[in-house]
């Protein structure tokens, strides 16, 4: 049978470049399944609907918080934002590695439902680099970027509670260094008990005869 899943939560400052990874994992490995997210903001210049998100009304997404639909969700700049728990049961039951790419207090309430969860956190090297990646992006007016600076800050007191934390200096390092710790994470103990346990048993049988 095959092994379940890791399941892993990938958080970043906007514009750390993590939606760039995620793709570039995606398209180089067959091994990983990244979980599209519902939410109510309006799609961006070139978003699909059901690719990058499922962009639906406030009360659709209300209606999926009572039908306990979504694995978690949370606020992020006057928008819900929520992952759908079907697909995820499903990927990691069948031996996927499951991405999601959420920011932070989602990421948590993820690690409270499921421990074994692995939380990664990329940024930029520095917190002009990320406002000069927003800028760039040319998507966001002044406001939003500025709310999202802000909440930026919040983010970086959260992140405290991640595993790991990932520089994006360089894409393709940053690409292969979340690829092997999530591929490390697979024979994390709390993952293997059952193998040790059997190994334990195994040593009783030796010494008793
Ligand atoms: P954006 O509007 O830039 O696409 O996303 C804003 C923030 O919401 C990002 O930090 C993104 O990772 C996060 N996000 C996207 N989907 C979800 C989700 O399903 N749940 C939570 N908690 N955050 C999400």
């Amino acid at each position: 049978m095959k092994d379940r899943g890791v399941l892993t939560v990938v958080s970043g400052f906007a514009g750390s470049g993590k939606g760039t990874i995620m793709k570039e994992l995606l398209s180089r490995y067959d091994n990983y399944a990244l979980s599209i997210s519902a939410t109510t903001r309006a799609p961006r210049p070139g978003e699909e609907h059901g690719k990058h998100y499922f962009f639906v009304g406030r009360e659709e997404f209300e209606e999926m918080i009572r039908k306990d639909e979504l694995l978690e969700y949370a606020r992020y700049v006057e928008n819900y934002y929520g992952t759908p728990r079907k697909y995820v049961e499903e990927m990691l039951g069948s031996g996927k590695d499951v991405i999601l790419e959420i920011e932070t207090q989602g990421a948590l309430l993820v690690r409270e439902k499921l421990p074994d969860t692995l939380l990664l956190f990329i940024s930029p090297p520095s917190v002009q680099e990320i406002y000069n990646r927003l800028k760039k992006r040319g998507t966001e007016t002044e406001e939003n970027i500025r709310q999202r600076m802000t909440r930026a800050v919040t983010e970086a007191e959260l992140a405290e509670q991640y595993d790991y934390l990932i520089i994006n200096d360089d894409l393709e390092e940053c690409i292969k260094q979340v690829h092997e710790t999530i591929q490390a994470a697979h024979f994390r103990m709390d993952r293997s008990m059952e193998q040790l346990k059997k190994l334990q048993s195994e040593f009783a049988q030796y010494i008793k005869q």
